[in-house]
């Protein structure tokens, strides 16, 4: 049986380390808003090339607290329109709603699976006032074009780079790659906590500052409120975790791409549509991606023979009963996607052979 991803074995490797950070955290006697926390956010902006980072509570609520910043900041209300990519998890599109702004759907580029300023360029109103692109499977948007024409329409880009810690488009890494950032660390991401975890990057001091008051109660300064804000706050026990995991980042990532390599040179069934990889871009593969068009039967001939492959995403978000609105709405290159896509089993680790025994039942299959 070879899994989709052996998360323990990844965690296995650095147990040594991880129960040290624990230890740590365990004797000091704080557990919340401390040195972890504070050491953390000071690496991982210097990882991601960006000026301040603030630890949240999960990847959704970085997202949602960068829109409420904003905000609060005046540069967006109520009922402005945020584009945002169809065929994105539901978080991205929960993080607009959850703050009255109205999501716009784009369709994404058929062989990236990414948004592009041609898809936002095609979505813009007198009211868009923001772009959210998503850095999906671990390969950046195209954030040339889009960050052009946002230059030029004046609004704000806010990656969703949940899928990208250390992911590059031009030799900048995600998270330094707009006006803000939200990632998360949950456990299965390419950076992943051991329980929830998030963050938020920018270059922006001001709005770093909101949003670390609004993820604390509102406050700058205790018992002092300025917002009316919520808690979202990273844990020391998380933090320190991390910060173990942060540092073998790098080597998982030359790991995973030595995994996708091995998949795109060995693959060879007609049938299969392999990810399409950008020179410009440096793809850190949280997910490899094929696309098949009898996609169930596929993935049930792989069951078949023992390999546990999932989808992202079977649904998108447009035909969830969360958005009934949006049901009747015709996406066809999103709807496509979603009918076809099919994850292969990958995870820093995996054996030649059990990625061996992958292609070759995908060569194998109709
Ligand atoms: C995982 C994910 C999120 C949400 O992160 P959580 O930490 O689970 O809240 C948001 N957007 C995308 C694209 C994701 O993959």
């Amino acid at each position: 049986m070879i899994p989709f991803l052996d998360l323990k074995a990844v965690n296995m490797k650095r147990a040594a380390e991880l129960e040290n950070a624990f230890a740590r955290v365990l004797e000091s006697g704080w557990y919340i808003r401390g040195k972890e926390v504070e050491e953390f956010e000071k690496e991982f902006a210097g990882y991601c090339g960006a000026g301040h980072c603030v630890g949240v509570a999960n990847g959704l609520d970085a997202l949602s607290l960068i829109l409420r910043a904003y905000k609060e900041l005046g540069k967006l209300q109520d009922g402005d329109e945020v584009i945002v990519p169809a065929n994105t998890y539901i978080a991205t599109i929960l993080s607009i709603t959850a703050n009255n702004l109205v999501p716009v759907l784009a369709e994404p580029d058929d062989r990236s699976f990414n948004l592009d300023a041609a898809g936002v360029r095609e979505k813009l109103s007198a009211r868009t006032k923001a772009v959210m692109p998503v850095h999906l499977y671990g390969q950046t948007a195209d954030m040339a074009g889009i960050n052009a024409l946002a230059k030029e329409k004046g609004l704000l880009v806010i990656e969703d780079a949940a899928q990208a810690h250390g992911a590059e488009d031009n030799g900048k890494r995600a998270g330094a790659l707009g006006h803000a950032a939200g990632f998360s660390f949950y456990p299965g991401k390419n950076l992943g906590a051991l329980g929830d975890a998030g963050a938020v990057t920018t270059n922006d001091a001001e709005l770093a500052a909101v949003v670390r008051a609004l993820a604390n109660y509102g406050s700058h300064k205790k018992y002092e409120n300025v917002y009316q804000g919520v808690n979202s706050r990273l844990d020391e026990v998380q933090a320190a975790l991390l910060r173990v995991k942060l540092k073998y980042l790098d080597d998982e990532i030359l790991e995973r791409r030595a995994a996708a390599d091995f998949y795109l040179s060995r693959i060879a069934n007609p049938g299969v549509v392999l990810p399409q990889v950008k020179d410009t871009q440096a793809h850190v593969w949280h997910l490899f991606v094929i696309r098949h068009k009898n996609r169930d039967a596929l993935q049930k001939a792989l069951a078949e023979k023992g390999i546990q492959t999932l989808i992202h995403y079977p649904v998108p978000p447009h035909k969830q009963r969360a958005y009934a609105a949006w049901n009747g709405l015709s996406l066809p290159v999103t709807e496509r996607i979603h009918d076809q896509v099919l994850s292969l089993p990958l995870w820093p680790g995996m054996t030649e052979e059990q990625q061996s025994a992958v292609a070759q039942a995908v060569d194998s299959a109709a």
